[in-house]
């Protein structure tokens, strides 16, 4: 990734706002230049959460950038005459991790399971040799284990912090964290179990086919409920003409 300002354009989808740019990795390379900030990668189900939630509603408008991931907010800033390609936030992330790895950057990941958490700096170690790790700390922490890690945290003066505490949590403790200030603050969902090698992602085929949702809910059918966002998000959609 070059590190050439690209200005993102702020539009919203269901008056949620989102970034259209022309390289997401080039548009989080020059916020870090400008200091830094909070990365949201919005989808439908996340639009429709952002919706009905004040609090990940505020994060999310607060959010120094935000890049259109799922195919569903493409679909919708299609409507409004924006060619936008899918961002997965999966491959964002890594990419800013790969970046890290080569410019000395203090890293910093938050969240996972235990186990998960193990075995993903096991692998980093391994495959990003390069990694300056300056914390990470798993989401399963106790209530009073929270502030210190946060202080910690932010007194480590990361350059990019991953957080996969699912959503909303992840977008909202990183807008309220006390102190934050510098660097990229991303939420990152259920990467962490991707790059740990406990779940996968949906095979190519079926992102091209804009299906990955079909792939998802085979493999955690408990988010059935979650999904009832997208039809819904769909119809909102469409009903705006
Ligand atoms: N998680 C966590 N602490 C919690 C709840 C969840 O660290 O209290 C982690 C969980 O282990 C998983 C991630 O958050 O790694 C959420 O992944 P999911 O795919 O559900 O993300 P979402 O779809 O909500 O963005």
């Amino acid at each position: 990734m070059a590190a050439t300002a690209t200005e993102p354009q702020r539009t919203s989808v269901l008056g949620v706002p989102v970034d259209v740019c022309a390289d997401v990795g080039e548009a989080a390379l020059a916020l870090w230049q400008r200091g830094g900030g909070q990365i949201v990668t919005l989808n439908a189900e996340m639009t429709m959460a952002a919706k009905a939630d004040p609090a990940l509603g505020a994060a999310v408008a607060s959010a120094a950038l935000v890049i259109p991931d799922g195919a569903g907010v493409v679909w919708a800033l299609g409507r409004q005459g924006f060619r936008v390609r899918r961002s997965p936030g999966i491959e964002l992330a890594r990419n800013l991790l790969v970046h890290a790895a080569a410019h000395g950057w203090r890293v910093a990941l938050v969240g996972g399971s235990p186990a998960v958490m193990e075995q993903l700096t096991a692998r980093l170690r391994q495959e990003l040799p390069g990694l300056q790790l300056v914390l990470s700390a798993h989401g399963y922490q106790s209530a009073e284990a929270w502030p210190g890690l946060e202080q910690q945290l932010v007194g480590a003066r990361p350059d990019l912090v991953l957080v996969a505490l699912g959503v909303p949590r992840q977008e909202t403790w990183i807008q309220q964290l006390p102190g934050r200030r510098g660097g990229l603050w991303m939420g990152v969902g259920g990467s962490f179990d991707v790059w740990a090698g406990v779940k996968k992602r949906a095979p190519t085929w079926m992102g091209a086919l804009q299906i990955e949702w079909l792939y998802r809910l085979v493999q955690e059918p408990s988010r059935w409920r979650r999904m009832l966002a997208l039809p819904a998000f769909a119809w909102a959609v469409l009903r705006q003409g």
